[in-house]
């Protein structure tokens, strides 16, 4: 299997839940889930390691665990930004994760004397999952509340935050650029 190039993640840079919720991709008229195993996930931790503390290399159930919280983030965002209800389901999740106990880091007492060192393996993912619904709080309640967006292409279901009302488009490049070409070609062709 070859590895997955850089560029697999179509949009980061949004608010830490959207960038999560848009692994899942809509391509070729099938949806994609770009963390389809451990290795994508190390590659999309990687690409998002300024805001998220992670060692050492993702486990099987750690994906699982992953994309269920996903799935249930997802629901809530897009349930949100349709204004209607959240399942209960996904509540329940998203509540859970907010309760875990997450330690953003310990103290390790070496010879030389007192280091902080980042939680061990076995809190990674209950830091990670709190952190993915604390930014998820954040976006149905916080200042932004609102401004989640789905990407007006017909054929993306990327999610970004509109700081700028006016932004339409995941990305101006792609699917910007994909509508004004058919635009183009409609005009054209009438
Ligand atoms: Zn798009």
């Amino acid at each position: 299997m070859s590895s997955a190039s850089p560029k697999l993640f179509l949009l980061l840079g949004e608010p830490l839940a959207l960038d999560l919720v848009n692994t899942r991709i809509h391509r070729n008229g099938a949806d994609v889930d770009l963390l389809d195993r451990p290795a994508a996930l190390d590659q999309w931790l990687h690409a998002e390691d300024a805001r998220v503390a992670w060692h050492g290399r993702v486990r099987a159930q750690e994906l699982a665990a992953i994309r269920d919280r996903r799935d249930a983030l997802d629901h809530l965002l897009r349930a949100s930004s349709s204004h209607q209800r959240g399942s209960a389901g996904a509540l329940r999740k998203l509540n859970r994760a907010l309760a875990l106990p997450a330690p953003e880091a310990q103290l390790a007492w070496h010879t030389d004397g007192p280091h902080k060192t980042s939680p061990g393996t076995s809190a990674r993912l209950t830091a990670l999952l709190r952190q993915f619904a604390m930014s998820t709080l954040d976006l149905l309640t916080g200042p932004d509340a609102g401004r989640v967006r789905q990407c007006a292409h017909p054929s993306c279901i990327l999610l970004f935050l509109a700081r700028n009302p006016r932004r339409r488009w995941c990305s101006g490049a792609t699917c910007g650029n994909r509508a004004r070409v058919s635009r183009h070609y409609r005009k054209t062709t009438a």
